[in-house]
């Protein structure tokens, strides 16, 4: 679904991506993990075309991606994220704050996303918030929101960047449930950021470990938490601990 080739990115003189390379396959879920300040945040933002790269080619659905604003607008749609403030418009609704992306960029019937979103909401045991405002709302319902927001434009591929890092632990639980459920029922394909490795393991098929800007070690989720093959990669996972 997405390639990407000897990406290397700048903030300024200083090189904070050095030539990343991976590819992610439709239904496939991708744990990105590694130290603060990594560039985690970066590569993810960079895929969406928030933050422009130097070098290197990004490809999706067998096509380059052109740097250009306007194909980016374009990919965008195709491309739903999810950050770590939940970000909603705190004037509208929940359903408002669903609505607006597919009726205003898409076009779509507001009637027919109105009746799909009612069921993402039923789905995710938020039908009865359908008319709260975000203020009136938990952390943890605001970032399931925030996931049926992005879900309802129907995207390809699905960004997390530490959606649960900013939530009480006892909301964790329920925006991971989520996730896992996109996962293992919908065979959404995903790529999350998380400190959860426990999560990780279970949903990952594939863990990019990044350190320095660089990726150190990109295997399957099962070798990397049993069997990690850099000493990077076992500090790191004896320091998560
Ligand atoms: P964390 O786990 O803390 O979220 P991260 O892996 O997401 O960290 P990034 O936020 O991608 O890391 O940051 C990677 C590096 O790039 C850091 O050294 C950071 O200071 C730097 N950086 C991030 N954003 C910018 C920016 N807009 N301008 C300049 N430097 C930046
Ligand atoms: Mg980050």
């Amino acid at each position: 679904l997405m390639r990407v080739d000897h990406l290397d990115k700048y903030y300024g003189d200083w090189q904070a991506l050095h030539n990343i390379n991976f590819s992610i396959h439709e239904g496939e879920v991708i744990a990105l993990v590694g130290p603060s300040g990594s560039g985690k945040s970066t590569l993810i933002r960079t895929l969406n075309g928030l933050e422009p790269y130097q070098k290197g080619t990004i490809t999706f659905e067998g096509k380059k991606v052109t740097p250009d604003k306007v194909s980016w607008q374009k990919l965008r749609q195709e491309i739903g994220m999810v950050f770590q403030s939940y970000d909603l418009f705190p004037n509208l609704t929940v359903m408002g704050n669903i609505l607006l992306g597919p009726t205003k960029v898409q076009k779509r019937d507001e009637g027919e996303v109105k009746a799909e979103a009612q069921k993402l909401l039923e789905r995710f045991e938020l039908a009865d918030q359908a008319d709260a405002y975000p203020r009136q709302l938990s952390g943890g319902q605001k970032q399931r929101i925030a996931i049926i927001r992005a879900l309802v434009m129907h995207p390809k591929l699905m960004l997390f960047d530490e959606v649960t890092a900013s939530l009480d632990p006892e909301m964790v639980r329920g925006v991971l449930n989520i996730m896992q459920e996109l996962a293992k029922k919908d065979h959404m394909t995903m790529i999350i950021v998380t400190h959860e490795l426990t999560f990780a393991a279970k949903v990952a098929d594939q863990v990019l470990f990044l350190e320095d800007g660089r990726l150190r070690e990109t295997t399957s989720a099962k070798q990397f938490f049993t069997n990690p093959q850099t000493d990077r990669a076992k500090e790191f996972l004896a320091s998560m601990d």
